[in-house]
């Protein structure tokens, strides 16, 4: 007897073949540093947490807080029952650490881009993205009905012959991007994107997912890293990574804000952001505004593993964020290289295609590592 659902099976076979199969594996206790992994402690290079607020006390009793003051829900979508104060107060604390005169907040950043992109352009426009885009951004292409093109990798030449030949022939144009590539932890060359952008009459849409509170002197983002604050474009970024809670955000033009509450789809027909959620992103907002000691730390701990895994034979991918991979020849390798550090304690993920299109072990700094974690990599590594 055969049914209709048994090819998922042979599906899940040629996946386990090559080396591709992934399963989730529950983490226990509080978010930190240090957590413990299937009943052991291990060193967390694996976590978006990058100033380590998700664990902290202040989030946490802003969202305890909140529950009690509101509920765990927010009951409704925000254009009818489910909008409260507690969100306005979010997207305007969004608004001024990203120097925007307005935001707007989503359930998360995945939805942010899709119903940011989709609201932007439809059938008869062109999208062109970073080959290595994220896949909120690349969905949110499909869902748009325009015509989605890539091009290669921060290579600008590409893009500029890319919008050359096919710029004319379409309505409106939209340039999408991650500002630090979240598999790589490189940059995008944002001021001269914005530039080509202008010349061709196109929007551009940023995802800060892994700078926001991480990058730039206020911790804006590579948006203001790049001294790109104040130019015409759209930022996307969550409220999952730096920020320790959980939502997506746009930031822009009030224009744009006032557009995407009539038009963003992933916005309009979903449930507002909970209480908890919310509160705990305006908690993190404010001590990113009030402790840039957090962020100095993170990068201090950034340079200090990024340096002494330079001084090794690994080959370290070419990073400007906390995010730094060691480039392997396979999945397998990447796997076997991820079970070794967990054995020793340390947990860092094995990256691969389809993710990305070559294997690495991929390791996120965080503002609470200390010093002997990062060389405690170096010793179990042993390259
Ligand atoms: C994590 C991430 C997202 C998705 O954000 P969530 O809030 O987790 O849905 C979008 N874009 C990029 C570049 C990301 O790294």
């Amino acid at each position: 007897m055969t049914n209709a659902y048994d090819w998922m099976a042979r599906s899940l076979d040629t996946i386990r073949r090559a080396d591709w199969y992934r399963s989730v594996k529950p983490l226990q206790g509080r978010a930190g540093a240090v957590v413990t992994l299937e009943g052991r402690k291990v060193i967390n290079f694996a976590s978006n947490d990058y100033l380590g607020l998700a664990g902290d006390e202040r989030l946490i009793e802003a969202a305890i807080a909140a529950t009690r003051e509101y509920g765990t829900g927010s009951t409704g979508s925000r254009l009818l029952s489910g909008h409260r104060e507690l969100h306005r107060q979010l997207e305007l604390a969004i608004a001024s650490l990203k120097q925007t005169e307005d935001a707007l907040v989503f359930s998360s950043g995945y939805l942010a881009n899709l119903g940011t992109i989709a609201a932007l352009v439809g059938a008869r426009d062109l999208i062109l993205g970073d080959r290595y885009n994220h896949s909120s951004l690349k969905n949110g292409a499909i869902l748009s009905g325009a015509t989605a093109l890539e091009w290669e990798h921060n290579d600008l030449d590409d893009l500029r012959a890319k919008l050359h030949r096919h710029r004319p022939h379409y309505r409106r144009c939209l340039i999408t991007t991650d500002t630090v590539f979240s598999m790589d932890g490189d940059l995008c060359p944002l001021p001269q994107l914005l530039d080509l952008a202008e010349e061709f009459d196109c929007m551009v849409l940023a995802d800060e997912a892994h700078a926001t509170g991480v990058l730039g002197e206020t911790g804006a983002g590579c948006v203001e890293h790049s001294h790109c604050s104040g130019r015409s474009l759209v930022q996307i970024g969550t409220l999952s990574k730096a920020l320790g809670s959980l939502g997506g955000y746009v930031a822009g033009s009030a224009l744009l804000v006032d557009y995407l509450r009539n038009r963003a789809a992933t916005w309009i027909y979903t449930t507002g952001l909970s209480p908890a959620d919310t509160a705990a992103a305006i908690a993190a907002i404010e001590i990113i505004r009030s402790e840039p000691e957090r962020r100095a730390q993170l990068w201090r701990n950034v340079n200090y593993l990024k340096q002494r895994l330079q001084q090794t034979r690994a080959t370290l991918l070419p990073s400007e964020a906390p995010i730094l991979c060691i480039g392997l020849a396979s999945p397998a390798t990447a796997l076997a290289m991820a079970k070794k550090l967990k054995a020793a304690g340390i947990f860092a993920p094995a990256i691969r295609p389809p993710t990305v299109p070559t294997s690495r072990l991929r390791f996120s700094v965080m503002a609470t590592h200390e010093l002997e974690h990062c060389d405690r990599v170096l010793e179990v590594l042993d390259v």
